[in-house]
């Protein structure tokens, strides 16, 4: 599976059309009042989101894209048609780059999101419209203005369906590393994941969910500290949340406390991000000596509505009960083309 696919594509939107210069002809009467019709818009370039679409093949061999000019205006007043505008599909989760100026136009997240990305050319005015109590028959129009044109570059960012959240040292990496085939690097020290790690957990024929390492969310990610803002748009994009929490003997935080820390963070960013569907993971149960601690965690965590699934990454405990309750999230809420909450 490819997470990133690109294509660059040159787009040109339609020009508009000339206004027209004509003259009524009337029995009676030698010239007749100005008559020539403005021309019409040329049609713009839009690129709309589809969820049913999933690549950038489409635009791997055809390149250039056009669309329909405007007409020119005519006597007797008629105006040009307008020129079509010509709508391209693209999967949701794409990025569109002005490759001359290098600037995103556009981060394409739901299904219809649309963009004009080349603005069709005005149409010219024909004479008719110059007419004035102070000049009666004017014999000029205007020309229609030329259609934009550009190379933009299109790139696809695959939607993570789950964000793993959670402290550093919570166990993301491992998590994600054992769940997938992804290997990210892992380390005994915070801050060692930069950017998301990706990884694909297929549990059933035909069956999978992305999964999506977020790690760097601290206190003070809300406000933009470090690199925080950068993974909360991250998780922004997922539809469920899979929070880890260390509930070792040997953890640095209470783990309500940590769990409640974390959210607090979401909340401030978006109180929306609160509203996806989020399981708690307890991690490290195999350096637990009293096992009773899961018990009162349990309790704790179903009263606040959450489900919770205690683990050990290392002796492997308790992971088909969580790809279990995983695959229980995908029915219920991945496995449609459902937008993010
Ligand atoms: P992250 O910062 O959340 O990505 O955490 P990592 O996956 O890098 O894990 C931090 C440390 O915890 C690493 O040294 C892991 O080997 C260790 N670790 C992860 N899961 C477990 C577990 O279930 N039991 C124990 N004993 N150690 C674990
Ligand atoms: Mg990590």
């Amino acid at each position: 599976m490819k997470f990133i696919d690109k294509a660059k594509i040159h787009v040109k939107a339609g020009d508009g059309g000339n206004g027209c210069v004509a003259f009524r002809r009337e029995k009676f009467v030698r010239m007749g009042g100005p008559s020539g019709g403005n021309g019409g818009k040329g049609g713009d370039i839009i690129i709309q989101a589809d969820s049913s679409l999933k690549t950038l093949m489409d635009f791997k061999y055809k390149k250039h894209f056009k669309a329909e000019r405007g007409q020119h205006g005519s006597g007797s007043n008629k105006h040009g048609r307008s020129g079509r505008d010509l709508i391209l599909k693209v999967p949701v989760g794409t990025v569109i780059k002005d490759t001359e100026t290098g600037k995103i136009i556009a981060d394409l997240v739901k299904d219809g999101q649309s963009v004009v990305v080349a603005k069709g050319g005005k149409g010219g005015k024909g004479n008719a419209a110059f007419k004035t109590s102070t000049n009666q028959s004017p014999d000029y129009a205007e020309e229609g203005q030329v259609g934009e044109e550009k190379w933009i570059e299109l790139e696809l960012k695959l939607l993570a369906d789950i964000g793993i959240i959670g402290f550093p040292n919570a166990g993301k990496s491992t998590l994600i590393s054992i769940l997938s085939h992804a290997k990210p690097k892992i380390a005994d020290y915070p801050f060692t994941t930069l950017t998301p790690v990706l990884g694909v957990l297929q549990f059933d024929y035909g069956k999978s969910v992305v999964l999506a390492d977020i790690p760097g969310l601290i206190e003070g990610a809300s406000e933009g500290a470090g690199l925080g803002h950068e993974f909360l748009r991250h998780i922004e994009r997922t539809k469920a949340l899979l929070h880890l929490i260390d509930i070792s003997d040997f953890r640095e935080r209470e783990p309500i406390d940590a769990f409640i820390t974390i959210n607090n963070e979401l909340a401030k960013y978006s109180p929306k991000l609160l509203e996806k569907p989020q399981i708690v993971v307890g991690n490290k149960i195999d350096m637990l000596s009293d096992r009773s601690e899961i018990d009162k965690l349990k309790e704790y965590f179903e009263k606040e509505g959450y489900s919770f699934i205690p683990v050990s990454l290392v002796t492997k405990e308790g992971i088909d009960q969580l790809i279990g309750k995983i695959a229980e999230l995908y029915e219920k809420y991945l496995n449609k083309s459902s937008q993010p909450v």
